[in-house]
C-alpha cells in the first residue's frame, strides 16, 4: 500500500509528509507522537476542580450571541448541561466554533474548567460517536497543511488495513508484537496498554543493541591502548582550586587502572549533577595526552561542547596542551584547519558534538574518547573507530542516577564507577511547590533576586503558544511588560546554534537577568550566579528531569531557590521532589511512578527510546532472556536482515 492509497491523502499532502521524511506507510506508522493528551477524564460538572481538563457529555441549552470588545476581541458563550447541573462554554477570540453547535443536541466536550466562570474554556468538541474525545489522544509534530485530524485518519486507515509483519516473536516474551505495538502507540485504549506499548518499544531497541554488541564485541576488544605513565594527574590536580572528594578519588583510581591495563577501557562514570564528573574526565584526558595520545571529548549538544571547551581551554593551554572545538556548524575554513591539525597530531584534545565522528575527521593517535551525558555510545561507533584503525579507551559520563544494582544490569558491557554525594560547601536549594494563582508572588520574588544581582531561569515546556501549557513565546512579552527594568531573554531548541550560543554567552556574562527557556537548559549549563529557577507546568516533566532542571541553580556561593509550579492533581509527585534532593532516591521514585503510569499521565508514563536504560529490572531480565535464546538458537533470516539494516541506520545517523 502506498501513502496516496489512503483516503484524504493526495499529492499535495504527500509532499508535505515527504518533507518530514515520511515516504511510506511504514514511516507513517513508525513516527511516534510527541506527546499524549489525556481526554479520558470524564466528569460531571459538580466534580470539577479549577484548572483541570475534563471531558464531558453535555446537551446544549442555549447559544448566546458573540460579544466584541477591545480592538478585535470576542467572547462567545453557550449554556449546556449534564442532566444534573449547568455549565458555561466560553470561547475567547474564536467566534466560529460555537456556530457549529445546535441547541437541544448533545456533544462531547473537552476543555479546561474554570471555577470562577463555572465554565469550560475554549473547549474542543465532537459528536457523540467520534472518539477523538474520551480517550488518550496522541499529538504529532506536523507541518502546516496536515492537521492532527488528517494524521489520525491516515493512521487509523493504515493500521486497519495493513498487518505489520515482525522480525522476531516478541509476543512469546510478553511484549507486544509490531502490529499490536503500533496500534497501542497510536490508538491506545487505556494507560495500561500504552505503557505496555512503550515498554515493548524500549525493549525492542535494547534487544537490537544487545544483539549488535554481541556480534561485534569479541572482534573489537582485541585491540587496546595501555597508558603506561599514570602520575601526570598530580600536575593538573595542583592547579585546581579544590581537593577531590574521597568518592572522586576512588572513581579516578578505577579509571586510571583501566587506562593502564592491557585491555580496552569501557567505563561509565555515574554521579549526580554537579558531583564533579567533568573534572575527572579532564584529568583522564590529561593523562592520555601526557602519554602522547589525542583525546576526543564529545558533548550531546553544542551548548555543552562550547561550555566544556571554554571552561578548560585556559587551564589546559597553560599546561602546554593544544585544545580545539569542532561543531557541526564550524565554518568550512576552520574545519579544514582542524581536520589538518587533528590528522597531524597538533591537536591534543578536541571538544565537540557528534561532528567528532564524521568520516572526514582523522586522528593521528586517538587514545581516549570521552562522552558526556551520552549513554548510547554503542559497539557500532566503536567498530567505526576500529575501522579507522583506532582503538581508544572509552569513558562515558552519566548524570542519570540509577541505583548501582540496576546500573550493573543496564550497562552490562561496561565498568561502572560512582561518585557518591556532592562536593562539600554546596548551597542549599530551597524548593517550593506553588500554584499558578501565586504567579505574582513568585515572579516578584525572582525580580527581587535580580535586584540583588542574581540571575533567574524560567522554564516553560513549550516554545510556541499552546492552549494547555505555558510557552516561551507567551511568557516573554508578558514578563517583559511586567518587569520593565529587567533584561529578559529567551532560549529554546528551535533557535539556530549561533543564537543559542549567543544567548547562553549573554546569560553567562550577566547581560541577561532572566532567561526564559525550554528544558534544553536541563543538562549541564553552569552559571554560578543564577540562584533561582521557576518551572512552569512542573507536573508534566519526569522527576529526574525536574531534578536536573533544579540542578541549574545552587552552583555558586548563593543561597538558591526552585519553584515548581504545580497543579492539584499532581501534587503528590511534586511534593516528593520538593522534599528530596538526592538524585538516586528521586530516580527510584521516578521509576516507581513511571511503572504505575496512572499518576504520571500518559506523557510521563514514558519509556521512550532514550529511557531504555532505566527500564525496570524485570523487563531488563526479559530482554536478556530474548538475547540468550537468540544466541543459543541462532538468527533466522528476518532477524539477520533487521540487524544488518539497524547497523546501516546507525552508521547513517551517527556518522553523518
Ligand atoms: P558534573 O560534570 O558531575 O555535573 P562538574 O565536574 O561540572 O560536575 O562539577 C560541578 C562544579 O563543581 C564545577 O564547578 C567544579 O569545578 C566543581 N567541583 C568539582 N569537584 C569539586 C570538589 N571536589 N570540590 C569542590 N568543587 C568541585
Ligand atoms: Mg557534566
Amino acid at each position: 500500500m502506498k501513502l496516496t492509497d489512503l483516503k484524504g491523502l493526495g499529492e499535495k499532502k504527500k509532499e508535505i509528509l515527504n518533507s518530514q521524511d515520511i515516504y511510506s506507510i511504514g514511516d507513517l506508522i513508525e513516527r511516534l507522537p510527541v506527546r499524549y493528551e489525556d481526554r479520558s477524564n470524564k466528569a460531571y460538572i459538580s466534580q470539577c476542580i479549577d484548572g483541570m481538563k475534563y471531558f464531558m457529555e453535555l446537551k446544549v441549552i442555549k447559544i448566546s450571541r458573540t460579544y466584541f470588545y477591545g480592538k478585535s476581541k470576542t467572547v462567545s458563550r453557550v449554556k449546556a448541561g449534564d442532566g444534573i447541573d449547568d455549565i458555561n462554554l466560553i470561547w475567547y477570540n474564536d467566534r466560529f466554533s460555537s456556530r457549529n453547535l445546535q441547541e437541544g443536541e448533545s456533544y462531547k466536550f473537552f476543555g479546561q474548567y474554570s471555577a470562577k466562570n463555572k465554565a469550560l474554556l475554549n473547549p474542543k468538541f465532537t459528536n457523540l460517536r467520534d472518539d477523538s474525545i474520551g480517550g488518550i489522544y496522541p499529538i504529532y509534530s506536523l507541518k502546516k497543511g496536515i492537521s492532527q485530524k488528517d494524521y489520525h485518519s491516515y493512521l487509523k486507515q493504515a493500521l486497519d488495513k495493513e498487518y505489520l509483519d515482525d522480525y522476531f516473536d516478541f509476543s512469546s516474551y510478553n511484549f507486544f508484537d509490531r502490529d499490536n505495538l503500533y496500534k497501542n502507540i497510536h490508538l491506545p485504549d487505556s494507560y495500561a496498554s500504552l505503557i505496555k506499548a512503550k515498554i515493548s518499544l524500549a525493549a525492542r531497541n535494547l534487544f537490537l543493541d544487545r544483539l549488535l554488541n554481541y556480534q561485534y564485541r569479541s572482534k573489537i576488544n582485541q585491540e587496546y591502548i595501555s597508558f603506561k605513565n599514570q602520575d601526570y594527574d598530580k600536575i593538573l590536580l595542583d592547579k585546581l582550586p579544590f581537593k577531590l572528594t574521597d568518592s572522586q578519588k576512588s572513581a579516578l583510581e578505577e579509571i586510571k587502572s583501566d587506562m593502564a591495563a592491557n585491555s580496552r577501557m569501557n567505563r561509565i562514570l555515574i554521579g549526580d549533577v554537579g558531583s564533579g564528573k567533568t573534572v575527572l574526565a579532564i584529568l583522564s584526558a590529561f593523562i592520555a595526552v601526557k602519554n602522547a595520545y589525542q583525546v576526543a571529548f564529545m558533548a550531546p549538544t553544542e551548548i555543552l561542547a562550547i561550555q566544556h571547551y571554554k571552561n578548560f581551554k585556559n587551564l589546559l593551554e597553560d599546561l602546554g596542551l593544544s585544545v580545539n572545538l569542532l561543531l557541526g556548524s564550524t565554518s568550512s575554513k576552520d574545519r579544514a584547519c582542524i581536520y589538518d591539525d587533528s590528522k597531524t597530531g597538533r591537536i591534543d584534545i578536541l571538544f565537540g558534538t557528534h561532528s567528532l565522528f564524521q568520516d572526514k575527521l582523522e586522528f593521528k593517535n586517538l587514545g581516549l574518547v570521552i562522552l558526556d551525558e551520552q549513554q548510547r555510545f554503542g559497539v557500532i561507533q566503536r567498530k567505526k573507530l576500529s575501522d579507522k584503525g583506532l582503538s581508544p579507551d572509552i569513558l562515558l559520563l552519566s548524570a542519570t542516577p540509577i541505583p548501582r544494582t540496576m546500573a550493573l544490569l543496564a550497562y552490562k558491557d561496561l565498568g561502572v564507577s560512582y561518585i557518591e554525594g556532592l562536593p562539600e560547601g554546596r548551597q542549599e536549594i530551597v524548593s517550593y511547590l506553588v500554584s499558578l494563582n501565586q504567579e505574582k508572588k513568585f515572579i516578584d520574588f525572582a525580580h527581587k533576586q535580580v535586584e540583588d544581582g542574581r540571575q533567574v531561569y524560567i522554564i516553560a515546556s513549550r516554545v510556541e503558544e499552546d492552549d494547555q501549557l505555558e510557552s516561551v513565546e507567551r511568557l516573554y512579552p508578558r514578563l517583559k511588560k511586567y518587569l520593565k527594568d529587567v533584561n529578559i531573554d529567551i532560549l529554546h531548541g528551535k533557535m539556530t546554534w549561533e543564537e543559542k550560543v549567543k544567548k547562553q554567552t549573554l546569560f553567562l556574562e550577566k547581560k541577561i537577568d532572566i532567561l526564559i527557556a525550554t528544558s534544553i537548559v536541563e543538562v549541564g549549563i553552569d552559571v554560578k550566579n543564577a540562584n533561582t529557577i521557576i518551572i512552569y507546568d512542573a507536573w508534566q516533566f519526569g522527576l529526574s528531569q525536574l531534578h536536573q532542571l533544579r540542578g541549574r541553580v545552587g552552583r555558586g556561593p548563593y543561597k538558591s531557590y526552585c519553584f515548581f509550579v504545580g497543579r492539584e492533581a499532581d501534587n503528590e509527585k511534586l511534593s516528593f521532589i520538593v522534599n528530596n534532593r538526592n538524585g538516586f532516591e528521586i530516580a527510584a521514585k521516578d521509576l516507581e511512578l513511571r511503572g504505575s503510569g496512572k499518576i504520571y499521565g500518559p506523557n510521563q508514563s514514558g519509556f521512550m527510546e532514550e529511557d531504555s536504560l532505566i527500564l525496570p529490572k524485570e523487563i531488563l531480565e526479559r530482554v536478556d532472556m530474548m538475547v540468550e535464546d537468540v544466541i543459543a538458537k541462532g538468527m533466522d533470516h528476518k532477524l539477520r536482515e533487521k540487524i544488518d539494516a539497524a547497523m546501516k541506520k546507525f552508521d547513517e545517523i551517527i556518522l553523518n
